[in-house]
């Protein structure tokens, strides 16, 4: 009861509470980061936004082995393919429902060449569904776009695959 009442007079959980904000304004690094212009760390095996890779000579690594397609649980993949003139198999469609997409990862893990991946990029939202369905030409650009940081995700990441 004592001990309430001198608290109470001395105000000191008022003291103890400003001297705690005033130690992390002052003393204690920043725990916040101002973005979109400070962006945090994230890890190489973040599962982003995907994308279609090639080759260094530009070649489409895909070869429309459907494994993505068949894999995918959400049902959110679908390829059309046909052989090339020189024998080889390339998609002639390739898309992406976003919206169905539950970003598990699967596809990627699920492809032989390292074609299909989900990429770094986390900013992709957008104002209508229809911009979220993807086709090959979207991917491949995305593919374009994150090259250098995907192979350099995939390379930190290939001894534990
Ligand atoms: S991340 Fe999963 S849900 Fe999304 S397309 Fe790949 S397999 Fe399908
Ligand atoms: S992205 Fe990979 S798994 Fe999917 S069809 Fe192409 S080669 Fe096969």
């Amino acid at each position: 009861m004592f001990d309430q009442l001198a608290r109470s007079f001395l105000l000191t959980e008022i003291v103890k509470g400003f001297s705690l904000t005033l130690k992390y304004m002052f003393f204690m690094p920043r725990v916040t980061i101002n973005y979109p212009h400070e962006k945090g760390p994230i890890s190489p095996r973040f599962r982003g936004e995907h994308a279609l890779r090639r080759y260094p000579n530009g070649e489409e690594r895909c070869i429309a082995c459907k494994l993505c397609e068949a894999i995918c649980p959400a049902l959110a993949i679908t390829i059309e393919a046909e052989p090339r003139e020189d024998g080889s198999r390339r998609t002639t469609r390739y898309d992406i429902d976003m919206t169905k997409c539950i970003y598990c990862g699967l596809c990627q893990e699920a492809c032989p060449v390292d074609a299909i991946v989900e990429g770094p990029n986390f900013e992709f939202a957008t104002e209508t569904r229809e911009e979220l369905y993807y086709n090959k030409d979207k991917l491949l650009a995305n593919g374009d776009r994150w090259e250098a940081q995907i192979a350099s995700n995939l390379a930190v990441d290939a001894p534990y695959r």
